[in-house]
Formats: C-alpha cells, structure tokens, sequence
C-alpha cells in the first residue's frame, strides 16, 4: 500500500465491498462481524463497513462457532463476512462451516458474505452471498458517508473478569488519532517506511497497527497471514528481509518461542532495514528482550515495548517518544505518551506518590483512543472502569514506578490472565467446564508458562460416583475448545476433592496460585478459610500429580 497504484486498488477494493454491503441493506449504524484472517480483504472489509457507517466487530478467526455467535448476538450483527477457507500456517481452517454453525442461532443475520481464500467449494444456503463475484458487479467508487466524531467507528469483543467477553466501543475522531500519533511517535515512523505489525486483525493490535493508525499516517503496512514457525522458524526475517520492513512490532511469546530456536534462523536474513523493534501484549522478560535486542536488532535497533489495553485504543506507556538518545531500560515500558497521566493508587484507594512505589495502575485523566462505553452495557463500563477509583481510569494492572520514575507493569490484579498475549478471564475458562454434567465446580488460575508467558490450570471436583478421570478430562478440554477456542484449553487438568472456599463460599484463587508456584510455604492469611485443612488436602494431590508427569515426560 505504498504506491499510489497499490493505494488505489485498496480504495477500489474497498468501494466495491462497500457498495456490496448497501446493497444487501447494511446501513449506517448496523453492526457487521468479520471473521477473517488477516488479508488484504479483510482489511478492506474493515474499511468498507466505516465507509458506509457500519460498525464492525472483527472476531479473531480461532474463535470457536459459540464464541462468535456469542458476539454476534450480543452486538445484533446484520451481517457476517467470512472466507470459505482459511491458511494457516500450511493447515486449512474451516472458517465458513464454523459461521454456519454459529449463525443458526443469530436471527438478526441477514447475510453471510463469503469471500474465497482458497479453490474448495462450501455450502452456500440462503442468505449466504458470494462476495467476489458481488463486488464485481459494483462501481470502485462509494462516497463516505459523514459520520459525527463520536459515532462508533468499530467494537471489539475482550474478556474481563466475569464470564461474558465485553463489547469495548471505540469511537471515530479520537481513536483515529489517537492510534495515528502513537504510530506515527512511539516507532518513529516516517513517510516511505515499511511497517510491520505482525498481530492478527482479531485483536486490537491488529487494529491500531495494522490497519489504523499505518493507513492514517498513509503509511505502508505489511500483512501477516502466517505464524512465526510455518514453514520454518525464519519466517519474520526472510519477511524483514523481503519486503524490507523498517519497524518491526510482535510479541513476546513469539519472540520467546523463536530465541529457543538459536540464533541461525535470524542470521540467515539481512535484516539492516529495521530501525524500530517493538514488543506489546505481556510483560517481556529479560531474556526475550536480550535476544530480541542483540539478535535480531543487532543492538543497534531502538526496542520499545509498549503497554497498552484494547480499552486504550493505542499505546499509553513505551519508551519513546523522549528526548534524542535518552535511555531505554531493557523490559520496561518507561515513559507515558503525550496526554497520558499515570497514576498508582494503594489498597485504600489512594494515590501514591514517590518513586520506587507499586500499586494499581489508574490514568488520571481522559485521552482520545479512551474507549467511550461496553456495547449496550454502559453501567458495566462504569463499574469496571471507573467505580474503583472515582475520578480515575482503573486499567486492571499492576504497576512498579522505579526510583527513576519510570514505570514497569507487574500484571494483571484481577482474574484475567494472558495466554500468549491474548486475555482471557478464568472465569469464562470455568463457566465453559462447568457444563460438563460430571463436574459440578472448577477453578482456573494462570501459572507462568515458559513459551506462552501464561497458561491456564485447572482444579475441578468430579461427582461422586464418576468414573473415568482421562475422559472426563478429555471431554472438559473439547468443550473449552469448542465453547471458547483452542488457545484457552487449560496445559493442566487436576482433580480434586473440594476447592479452598472463604466461609462465604468465595474460592480463593491466590492459595491455588500459591500452590501452583510452589510457593505453597508462603500461603499468606489462610484463616478466612472455611476448612483449612484442604490446602493439605490439595497440596497432596497437587505433589502427586506432579509425580506422575515427571514420570511420564
Ligand atoms: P489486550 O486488551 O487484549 O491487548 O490486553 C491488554 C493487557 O495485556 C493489559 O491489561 C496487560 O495486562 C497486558 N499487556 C499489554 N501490553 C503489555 C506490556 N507491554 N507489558 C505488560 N503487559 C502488557
């Protein structure tokens, strides 16, 4: 998207989607889901639902059926854009069928648009249109309807801590700028730059630097269909290398998968086009951020790794902009961005001043990429956001302001955890297992994985009289997969006898978490316990579990 040639074909491609949708009656103010990869279309369907006013909520295509007809109820989508196919990392992904089952409980859904990312046939019912073939047919051109600054330009679905994923509004003006600036400042991004963010277009890095904020600064952005080890882990570099990329934004998971696979798949690549190196989506570590920066960077690439929320709309605390040649801490996110006022706040709700303090991380005042409200649950927005801390944005995260003043992000404070930097509430985890008829209670926690920063871990308590442990467990893994997605399948499944209960009947995660990190000697205040004798009880099925994988790794 670079040249004016490539820019217009964008616009045309753009158009005639656009021209498709109105067609097929979408109108101004209609809510569309998208359910593609990332792709030049999908880009373009994206653009065509805010040309003509719609609303899209782009649902990450490993979503299962349930989870996408969740979000499509929830936000009374008119309509569906999906391909046949998709192409993943040299495996077919069965994209139109997981729709069909999704959208026979969607009555508002209209049509289903199907566009083809490969050769094979599917079904084509009813309502489903073929979307090529329609966008031949219509004119390159779709004048922009006017849209006031703060109508919705998109929604997209998070997890917060309660089972149901929430519709987080971003509006047009702010956002766009927002995500403009903190693009155009945070990678130093100048005209004629190659850009390349390789997030998925489900998640809100896949909007703000995939789509948004490079194509408001008319920048060129690179499109990344695959994943980091397909068809071998050298994947990013020969992209750097082929297409010359100039900023280079992932995560760290990727990175840390990668740096496992030695440093030959990096060198093997010319790589002296990259200026910015970026990391978002988790806490880095050092090691991660080292090899990130010694390796692929050469040590001569500025790395920012950047915080920030889809709440957020665009990044709120990197390391740049600053002064010419001020210091980057290695793992940290350091410095807030222009308008950004961090704010650490003790238990009692206070603000905290001082440096070398941690505490809640809040920001103190309004920013343009500030999500404006949850799709038709504005209450909730306010008791999430803003209730906590009157006067102040609460982020969910925990936050260390060094003696410097610079700020480092301990994590999550709430039961969201971050497997491979996709959120995901425990709760959502636990609503899913415990449908299962066999297991009447569950607790999920997240524990430090080595690859994925985090992983679920599952405690669930069987009925009585249940036999076969394996495929009751087998069973709660495909229906995790299948309600939510793959990603959120827990690594550890253990059964136990009760779960650790306060006297008023709350499971007290932090005693799992304990036990999980082997810090079991450190259980902190276990007295509102009901019974505290089931942290033995646990601890003991806990070793012997334990026992038995070692046995069989
Ligand atoms: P999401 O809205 O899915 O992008 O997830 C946002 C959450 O990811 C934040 O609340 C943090 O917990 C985490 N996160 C994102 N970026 C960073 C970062 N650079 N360092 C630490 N945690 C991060």
């Amino acid at each position: 998207m670079h040249y004016p040639t490539f820019n217009r074909e964008l616009l045309d491609m753009t158009c005639r989607l656009a021209n498709t949708l109105k067609k097929y009656g979408v109108q101004k103010g209609d809510r569309v889901a998208i359910y593609m990869p990332v792709t030049p279309l999908a880009v373009a369907a994206m653009l065509a639902c805010a040309r003509i006013g719609a609303i899209h909520t782009v649902v990450f295509a490993g979503f299962s059926a349930e989870s996408l007809a969740g979000r499509i109820i929830d936000s009374g989508c008119k309509a569906v854009i999906t391909y046949n196919q998709g192409v993943r990392g040299g495996r077919v992904v069965e994209l139109k069928k997981t729709v069909d089952e999704a959208v026979k409980n969607c009555p508002s859904v209209k049509h289903v648009f199907v566009a083809q990312r490969t050769d094979s046939t599917v079904h084509m019912g009813n309502r489903d249109i073929p979307l090529e073939e329609e966008m031949a047919k219509e004119a390159p051109v779709c004048a922009p309807e006017s849209m006031d600054s703060e109508d919705m330009l998109f929604m997209l679905y998070t997890s917060g801590s309660t089972g149901k994923p929430k519709g987080i509004v971003h509006t047009q003006a702010g956002y766009l700028l927002y995500a403009a600036v903190t693009h155009k400042h945070v990678f130093d991004y100048q005209q004629g730059d190659v850009f390349g963010c390789v997030a998925d277009i489900g998640w809100i890095t896949g909007h703000s630097y995939v789509v948004y904020g490079p194509l408001c600064n008319g920048g060129t952005s690179v499109l990344f269909e695959s994943t980091p080890l397909y068809p071998d882990p050298g994947r990013y570099w020969e992209t750097v290398q082929r297409l010359k990329i100039n900023q280079f934004y992932g995560a760290p998971t990727a990175v840390r998968l990668l740096l496992k696979y030695g440093d030959k798949w990096v060198k093997k690549y010319d790589r002296s086009s990259l200026k910015t190196l970026g990391s978002v989506g988790e806490p880095i570590n050092h090691e991660a951020w080292q090899w990130f920066y010694n390796v692929v960077g050469d040590s001569r690439c500025t790395l920012v790794d950047t915080w920030w929320q889809t709440e957020t709309g665009g990044i709120c605390i990197a390391p740049r902009p600053s002064e010419e040649g001020a210091d980057i801490i290695p793992a940290m996110a350091m410095r807030p961005f222009f308008g950004i006022i961090p704010a650490l706040m003790d238990e009692n709700g206070r603000v905290i001043e001082g440096n070398d303090v941690s505490g809640a991380l809040c920001i103190a005042q309004p920013w343009p990429g500030l999500a404006r409200t949850i799709y038709g649950d504005h209450q909730r927005f306010i008791d999430t956001y803003f209730k906590l801390y009157p006067g102040y944005y609460f982020t969910g995260d925990g936050a260390y302001r060094s003696s410097e003043g610079y700020y480092q992000i301990t994590g999550r404070m709430d039961d969201v955890i971050n497997i491979s930097g996709h959120r995901l509430g425990t709760a959502e985890i636990e609503d899913a297992m415990d449908e299962h008829p066999a297991v009447p209670e569950t607790a999920v926690i997240g524990y430090p994985h080595e690859i994925k920063g985090e992983g679920a871990f599952a405690f669930i308590v069987l009925k009585e009289d249940t036999a076969h442990t394996e495929r009751v467990k087998e069973e709660l893994r495909s229906i995790v997969a299948s309600k939510i997605a793959k990603y959120a399948v827990p690594d550890h499944v253990l059964v136990v006898k009760r779960l650790p209960k306060t006297r008023s009947g709350k499971i007290m995660r932090r005693v799992l978490k304990k036990i999980v990190a082997d810090q079991s000697s450190d259980l902190g205040d276990v007295t509102t316990l009901d019974d505290p004798s089931i942290v033995a009880e646990i601890l003991d099925a806990y070793q012997k579990y334990k026992t038995e994988q070692s046995a069989s790794s």
